[in-house]
């Protein structure tokens, strides 16, 4: 080797040293994007009771914590309570998990508890180097209790958790203390009442709408026969509740972790404490073995055991990596025109709506392949008419006459109020064939009126209407005559739309231009205008149109009928197709040999758009889709109200939503959301777009909003 290179040979060391930098590099972003979550973590059992162990964990929590993760720690005293129960001759008796508590007992259970254990713990995570602070439920008034009377058995002063005050711990999160909690707290009358610690802790994790809770155990994991469950999900939770297969300590456990679960915590963890770093890594690796309970949503439909794991897998987060997983942004880059900033996911599958990385992680998709994928994944309507269509002609192209081709246009024109439609592949394609069509039915007149920051496609055409100098500059000189006036400006278009107008070119919702509505009676006063002009009014449903906002197209809520609607997007469920609908003189302005696309309405695609109208336009699906947007618009409403610096507004309509930052930060929140699962789509530099697919269930929404909420926070910290 010559000894004056500046780059050595490698050397066997310096892979070696180069895979380890890379697995601490590709952990990186996930461990970034855990920042300023809440973990929840309940202590009890043997580490506890073993100095080494419990040493072992509190070095885990100072990882965590320097990795500026906020953990709760609630611990249970368990053993070191029974022992100074039998000193003090007071027996214990359990039921359904619960210690039956004389209120001599309770006040003993307090003195331990909340005396000489928190003390010790607190000390114990001090060493560490953790800044804890320990507290009992009846700290600054954070526990509400009320006696807790199991299938109505009086067992004394045992409280259930009414209420949780987040205050007193948001305040010492907020300053980086890491709070310790103890499971007693004082009934109305200032009796000390004994709690559940695991009942506290799923309470705690509730209300802190925590990231994760996690229970160390003196058990792998939940066992059921013989066998570990490694995924389940509530339903299965509560069967195994109902039919007594929980019993004992295990029960107060998954009744807590069910309310977790419900309250929108994402997962809840059932680890072995005994096992050394089985926290970290089941924190920051999702790989500490034991139980994850999950909604039913994220679960696999028949309970998985750990001989079971290929169901699991399938069926879960934990799907096995596929052999390519980590090597496609290499290979693309050598044989991939660079016109993308592409994520380092690389989609291998998909399921309603979520889609599975090829590394196995499963994302809930509020992106939907940019608002195409409106009935998710492998719907299985979709699904047969592909299948169907593959056995038939695929194209016959427009040389002939096709019957699906034929048919979809008299819906689409049928339901629309249009008269006759053209097929192409796209959205930027169905707005070249709008301007062709205002330059032929309206000739002589120089002017198109357009909207600023509006977005209609790449091809050099739409492009010139694209009014985003970031788009437009490089490519000039673009198509002359497309004049900006500002998005909603009634006065604005009262003075620009003029008998020199060939048409106004309008998308009901900016998409690309920061996700925004044009204020209702907009779009009327706009057919107002071009009537009084004699102007084409060119409405751009690629994004909003086919159910997106809740109608078949968003022109409906305003009940106005333009010349021509261009569509595309969610059209043919994912396969490309795109159309312009069009009356009146546009509808027969462009004649034969003036305008063609070759694959334009080929029979497989077109019977695939049946597949997806047979259930889009349908009133009690766009009334569901209105629905779901609201709950949607609410929870977004929430998040800027509790985020009030990061986040300026909350905008949208039907399944179509952007959150605005005050900071362009649109993409650093989706790389964090990629972290934890959620998928979604900037639009612009500041403002986040959700765009689930139609089909999204209340459950995913809020699953969402809870994502977003721990990004956010996240952000908020970073
Ligand atoms: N018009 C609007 C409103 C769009 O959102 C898009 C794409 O995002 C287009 C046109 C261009 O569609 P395509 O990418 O299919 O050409």
């Amino acid at each position: 080797m010559d000894p004056t290179s500046i780059h050595p040979e490698p050397s066997p060391t310096s892979a070696a040293f180069a895979s380890r930098a890379r697995a601490l590099m590709e952990t990186m972003p996930y461990l970034r994007s855990l920042r300023g979550a809440i973990v929840v973590i309940k202590y009890g059992g043997a580490v506890m009771g073993d100095d080494d162990l419990a040493d072992w964990w509190a070095n885990d929590i100072a990882l965590l914590e320097s990795l500026r993760l906020k953990p709760v720690i609630v611990h249970g005293g368990g053993n070191a309570l029974t022992a100074m129960m039998k000193k003090l001759g007071i027996t214990s008796e359990f039921v359904d998990g619960h210690r039956v508590t004389t209120p001599e007992a309770a006040r003993v259970a307090e003195m331990v508890l909340s005396g000489s254990i928190n003390k010790e713990v607190v000390s114990r995570l001090q060493r560490a180097g953790v800044r804890a602070i320990g507290l009992s439920g009846s700290d600054g008034g954070l526990l509400t209790v009320r006696p807790h009377r199991p299938q109505g058995r009086d067992i004394g002063c045992v409280g259930l958790v009414e209420t949780v005050d987040r205050e007193p711990l948001d305040m010492l999160l907020d300053k980086a203390y890491v709070p310790v909690l103890s499971s007693t707290a004082a009934d109305r009358l200032g009796q000390p009442m004994n709690i559940n610690a695991d009942v506290v802790a799923g309470a705690v994790a509730a209300a802190l709408h925590a990231h994760r809770l996690v229970y160390l155990s003196d058990t792998a994991g939940l066992i059921v026969g013989d066998k570990l469950l490694p995924l389940l999900g509530v339903s299965q939770a509560r069967a195994l509740l109902a039919d007594e297969t929980a019993t004992g300590g295990m029960r107060p456990k998954l009744e807590s972790a069910i309310h977790a679960i419900e309250a929108g915590v994402p997962s809840v963890h059932l680890i072995d404490g005994r096992v050394r770093h089985a926290l970290l890594m089941e924190l920051l690796s999702e790989q500490g073995g034991g139980t994850r309970l999950v909604s039913d949503e994220h679960a696999p439909t028949r309970l998985a055991t750990d001989v079971d794991t290929a169901q699991a897998a399938n069926a879960t987060t934990k799907a096995p990596a596929v052999a390519w997983a980590g090597t496609l942004s290499a290979r693309g880059a050598k044989v991939i025109m660079p016109t993308y900033g592409r994520y380092a996911i690389e989609v291998a599958a998909g399921e309603g709506a979520r889609v599975r990385g090829a590394d196995g992680r499963s994302y809930l998709d509020f992106a939907a392949g940019v608002a195409v994928n409106a009935l998710g994944y492998a719907h299985p309507a979709v699904v047969a008419a592909i299948r169907a269509g593959s056995t038939g002609v695929v194209h016959a192209s427009n040389l002939y006459w096709t019957e699906p081709m034929v048919r979809l246009a008299e819906r689409l024109t049928a339901m629309s109020g249009m008269d006759m439609a053209f097929f192409c592949n796209s959205g930027t394609e169905a707005i070249e064939t709008a301007l062709k069509v205002a330059r032929k039915a309206r000739p002589g007149r120089a002017r198109t009126i357009v909207f600023e920051r509006s977005f209609h496609g790449r091809t050099l055409g739409a492009l010139s209407a694209t009014m985003q100098p970031a788009y437009q500059a490089p490519f000039a000189p673009l198509l002359e005559g497309f004049h900006a006036i500002p998005f909603g400006d009634f006065d604005a278009a009262e003075a620009a739309i003029a008998s020199d107008v060939a048409a106004v070119l309008v998308e009901p919702i900016q998409g690309e231009g920061g996700l925004r509505p044009v204020p209702a009676g907009f779009l009327s006063h706009l057919r107002k205008l071009c009537d009084r002009s004699g102007s084409l009014l060119l409405v751009d449903e690629v994004q909003t149109g086919i159910g997106r906002t809740g109608k078949l197209f968003a022109c409906e809520h305003d009940d106005v009928r333009p010349d021509a609607i261009a569509t595309a997007k969610a059209l043919a469920g994912g396969l490309p197709m795109g159309a312009l609908l069009t009356r009146g003189d546009c509808a027969l302005a462009l004649g034969p040999g003036e305008h063609g696309c070759t694959f334009g309405g080929g029979p497989l695609i077109a019977n695939v758009a049946h597949a997806v109208l047979d259930i889009i336009a349908n009133a009690e699906f766009l009334a569901t889709v209105r629905a779901r947007g609201e709950r949607l618009g609410a929870g977004l409403g929430k998040l800027h109200a509790a985020h009030p610096t990061l986040v300026t507004e909350a905008r949208g309509r039907g399944l179509m939503w952007g959150l605005a930052l005050s900071a362009p930060r649109a993409s650093e929140l989706v790389a964090r959301l990629h972290e934890l699962g959620l998928l979604t789509v900037p639009a612009g530099k500041d403002v986040l777009r959700l765009v689930p697919p139609l089909i999204v269930t209340e459950s995913d929404i809020d699953a969402a909003i809870a994502t977003l909420g721990t990004a956010l926070s996240g952000l908020a910290v970073a």
